[in-house]
């Protein structure tokens, strides 16, 4: 349901991505959009932030879910990403498999130089090409980065690095933070405009089994939270993907996507109205 209102400036925009055509596992995250809405919108918590920002109609637009053609899908996510930001909307992508933040950081990197891109993962999806797919949910990363949309990677939470991934990351100059490294809070004072890639699995499955590659050995929700509120920088927009509702118990990842949701888009308020956030009072 596209909004009606006339937008600020800088509102964050909600767009739901429909797709899992690149998933290399096991098909799913297409159903994800509307599941993490209707948890986003649910009477079961209100609508603020942790940081102390209400999340209400003024301040967060929806532009609904995106059609996409069976063929050329990246192109219409591309050309829906930058219209929304030539309306000065900070888009927020609601995912979908991982494989679409490659059509939406083009769409960031032709309108934002200096872009810091922060990834949340248990995976790097550096992979030249997975199964034969250079376009595959495990390489969206080397896809930005031979193109250079973004002037910093900085990937958080990994856990599954292997030799390729490693020549990658170096051949790329990407900063992995793994997840045996953590916490890092202080490695997130970042300067600049920042996007934030999120992909659930990052969590450990006990917290977020609605996920199709179940890596144990992850992050708590806490953990997660802590990190994106150290962040630093001018948020200019946002992906949360791999989330599976088929793989889910209970709607639970549904919730726990709407929570990392709520303290993205608090920042990214807070930073447009050049509010100050309530601190942070304890680390991880
Ligand atoms: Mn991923
Ligand atoms: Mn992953």
């Amino acid at each position: 349901m596209p909004s009606q209102q006339t937008p600020q400036p800088g509102t964050p925009v909600l767009l739901g991505i429909p797709f899992d055509a690149n998933s290399s596992y096991v098909r799913g995250a297409a159903g994800a959009p509307p599941l993490i809405r209707e948890a986003f919108r649910s009477e079961s918590s209100n609508s603020f932030s942790e940081s102390g920002v209400e999340l209400s109609a003024e301040n967060l637009l929806d532009a609904g879910d995106l059609e996409l053609p069976p063929d050329n899908a990246f192109a219409k996510i591309e050309s829906a990403v930058g219209q929304l930001l030539d309306q000065g909307q900070a888009t927020v992508c609601l995912g979908g498999d991982h494989s679409i933040t490659y059509p939406i950081v083009r769409a960031f990197g032709t309108r934002f130089t200096d872009l810091t891109l922060v990834h949340f993962d248990a995976h790097s999806d550096l992979y030249e090409e997975f199964d034969g797919n250079r376009y595959s949910h495990a390489c969206p990363f080397a896809r930005i980065m031979e193109e250079r949309c973004v002037k910093r990677l900085i990937q958080v939470g990994i856990r599954t690095m292997n030799a390729h991934q490693r020549k990658q990351a170096d051949r790329f100059g990407v900063e992995v933070i793994e997840m045996r490294e953590l916490p890092a809070l202080e490695r997130l004072k970042l300067a600049g405009p920042v996007y934030i890639s999120f992909d659930i699995d990052v969590l450990d499955p006990a917290f977020a089994p609605g996920i199709s590659h179940r890596e144990p050995g992850g992050m708590s929700v806490r953990e997660a939270i802590a990190h994106l509120h150290a962040i630093q920088g001018d948020i200019v927009g946002a992906d949360i993907v791999e989330y599976n509702p088929k793989q889910d118990v209970l709607k639970l990842t549904a919730m726990v996507c709407a929570k990392i949701l709520k303290e993205i888009l608090g920042k990214m308020i807070a930073g447009r109205n050049g509010e100050k956030e309530l601190p942070a009072p304890i680390g991880v």
